[in-house]
């Protein structure tokens, strides 16, 4: 029998059910597909003899608890996933499965053999031969960002029960919604999950272990412009358009995510709307350091500052609100969540492979809620649309090291 029976079943079934969020809605989750599914989990985790399995209402997370089976004392440790998909069609997805791959053939996806997984596009595929890869039909997503999470969290879960030699501390499970549309932590309840470290399990390929996020803000800059007769406008008009441009070629020419990678952060404009009238540019500022995002702040509204009073008025504003803050600084006062993870992948023959992510998780707001909650991969490749995978093997991996964590910590 598999190590761990039911965690490729629940993943296939999981990755059926519809659970896209909705980034218009305002409601918690933002879309009534998570409640159906975070409801399922829920009934799922108390059929599994879980405890205290219930939805938190103010993030609508389910939560649940596995009790320790040690009379020692050891920290309760958390494992979190997010159950809503990205963006991208999720009606009717049917993972198709391909069994021992052999690391250099083309892939069909769809039936008309428009869309394929080629090595030669996807070179990630060279390192899976001889395993079996989990793929989309090409006409949707496969959410295995984040069902492999659920589906491996549940997967060790069950496999400490089945094994009660296996020595463990309280195990704290969280289930959430609307992780893809940056909003699902915002309500998380620390208090309620009474976890002493977590992690979130929504990474990426074997071995990658995040502890260090953008800090990230997001930025609307409006200007008022003075619209007048073309004819009549010398000395008068003033474009709106015109400084919307000004405004962003004062910013760093290379500064962009399209010409930065690594800690390289960046100012990023992704909607211009303008008239001569009135004219709106929206913008992400984003640094892994905290100082440097900082000035890159104070460099933005500088220009419209400087701007202002070249006009004698104001016609620039600048809205300004962070979004979140790199994890790395709470995670450094306390490396040992981070050195543990470490240690439990080495245990189970998984290297490491530690970056600093170039966006935010879960972890970033919750770790600043005051629980250090870095990221361990889940297994998906090609994430957020129709050329998703996940290897089989990469999830039983990862199912290792949730167990290995659990394990690890009653050796503090
Ligand atoms: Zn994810």
């Amino acid at each position: 029998m598999a190590k761990y029976p039911e965690l490729i079943s629940n993943f296939l079934e999981f990755v059926k059910i519809n659970s896209r969020s909705d980034p218009q809605s305002k409601s918690i989750p933002s879309s009534k597909r998570e409640t159906s599914f975070l409801n399922m989990l829920k009934e799922r985790l108390t059929a599994m003899g879980l405890e205290n399995v219930h939805t938190n209402p103010q993030s609508a997370y389910v939560f649940a608890t596995l009790p320790a089976n040690t009379d020692k004392k050891v920290p309760a440790v958390g494992f979190i996933s997010h159950i809503d998909t990205a963006d991208f069609n999720a009606e009717n997805v049917k993972p198709q499965i391909v069994e021992n791959y052999d690391g250099h053939s083309v892939i069909p996806l769809d039936k008309a053999g428009e869309y394929t997984l080629d090595p030669k596009v996807f070179p990630s595929l060279k390192k899976y031969q001889g395993q079996t890869l989990i793929t989309t039909d090409g006409t949707t997503l496969l959410g295995a960002d984040d069902k492999a999470g659920v589906a491996e969290i549940l997967a060790a879960v069950a496999y400490l029960q089945a094994n009660p030699d296996i020595e463990h501390g309280p195990i704290k499970v969280a289930f959430g919604p609307d992780e893809e549309i940056g909003t699902g932590a915002d309500h998380f309840d620390v208090k309620d999950f009474g976890a002493d470290f977590a992690y979130t399990v929504d990474g990426g390929p074997l071995g990658d272990l995040n502890y260090e996020t953008f800090n990230a803000a997001e930025a609307r800059v409006s200007i008022k412009g003075t619209d007048v007769h073309p004819a009549e406008a010398k000395g008068v008009m003033v474009n709106a358009i015109q400084f919307g441009m000004d405004f962003h070629a004062a910013l760093p020419e290379y500064d962009r995510p399209e010409k930065t990678s690594g800690r390289q952060g960046f100012y990023h404009i992704y909607d211009f709307q303008g008239s001569v009238d009135h004219t709106e540019l929206a913008y992400i500022i984003r640094d892994h350091d905290r100082d440097r995002f900082e000035a890159r702040k104070r460099l933005f509204t500088g220009i419209a500052d400087q701007m202002n009073k070249e006009f004698g008025e104001k016609r620039i504003q600048v809205e300004l609100k962070d979004q979140y803050y790199n994890m790395g600084e709470i995670i450094s006062k306390d490396p040992s969540v981070v050195e543990i993870a470490k240690q439990a992948m080495k245990n189970v023959d998984v290297e490491p492979h530690i970056f600093p992510v170039r966006g935010g998780t879960d972890g970033s707001k919750i770790s600043y809620m005051g629980l250090p909650t870095p990221n361990l991969f889940a297994g998906g490749e090609n994430m957020h649309g129709r050329f998703e995978y996940v290897s089989e093997q990469t999830m039983v991996k990862a199912t290792d090291v949730i167990v290995e964590i659990a394990k690890l910590y009653t050796q503090q």
